[in-house]
């Protein structure tokens, strides 16, 4: 059965004490409110996932990273590897999310490694997608896309792919305030799938889950959730709000 799943990102953001006070809050919340199947997992950075990991109690609700490195230990000063968020209790890691490849330059050769090296380490892996605005206007979305899921991740195998849920972000509703219409999510999510049907076949494409991810809040949560192939979201600025946050799991 695909899941259905909401991730909250809280990229850099969350002094320790305040984190820890969310996370305690949501945690508060779905034991009362329970999550009756979904899956909820909390994204933080990576001082607090330790913390984080163990406080998290309530069924379904996990915590995961933001990135790891794609190398096993080392001379990487700053660096953090998969083995490292493992040995937290974090169950799962973002990978590719646009800010790294935009900041950071991480092309899709290196978030194949980073997802090779997380799947080694046990972790589920969150794996990012989406194009900008000029690549949308210029009608090259859907070929950006695929570029992105061949090179990055369609290069594992049938196994460690069940591993992975894909995370479509067009950049331009990041963090903008601008979400992709219903229609839009659902049109590059069935594509999504499809491709995944090319490569693995109809079984591995109806269990894999395709989360939407792009100015996404509790108002437009359950439009977006609608439809078929939208089976969760990734929340950024929203997920760092309890009541909002909670919402948009409800909308699920
Ligand atoms: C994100 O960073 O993954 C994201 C979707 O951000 P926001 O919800 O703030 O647009």
């Amino acid at each position: 059965m695909r899941k259905k799943i909401v991730a909250g990102n809280w990229k850099m953001n969350m002094k320790l004490n305040d984190g820890l006070t969310l996370a305690e809050d949501i945690n508060s919340h779905f034991i009362t409110n329970p999550l009756n199947g979904r899956k909820v997992i909390l994204c933080t950075p990576f001082i607090h996932l330790s913390l984080v990991s163990k406080l998290l109690t309530a069924e379904g609700l996990s915590s995961g990273a933001q990135n790891c490195n794609d190398h096993s230990s080392g001379a990487f000063t700053g660096e953090v590897s998969a083995a490292m968020i493992k040995s937290t209790g974090a169950g799962s890691v973002i990978i590719g999310h646009s800010e790294r490849r935009t900041y950071y330059g991480e092309t899709d050769g290196l978030l194949a490694a980073k997802t090779a090296e997380a799947l080694r380490n046990g972790l589920m892996v969150i794996f990012c997608c989406g194009e900008v605005l000029a690549e949308r206007e210029g009608k090259i979305h859907f070929e950006v896309v695929r570029r992105q899921l061949e090179n990055g991740l369609f290069v594992l195998s049938p196994e460690d792919f069940s591993k992975c849920i894909i995370a479509y972000e067009p950049v331009w509703a990041i963090g903008t305030g601008v979400t992709a219409s219903p229609a839009q999510a659902q049109e590059m999510h069935a594509f999504i799938r499809n491709l995944v049907r090319e490569k693995y076949g109809t079984g591995m494409a109806d269990e894999t889950t395709i989360l939407y991810g792009g100015s996404c809040k509790a108002s437009n949560a359950a439009e977006l959730f609608a439809n078929p192939d939208v089976d969760g979201g990734l929340i950024g600025g929203a997920s760092l709000l309890k009541e909002e946050f909670c919402n948009i799991v409800k909308a699920l």
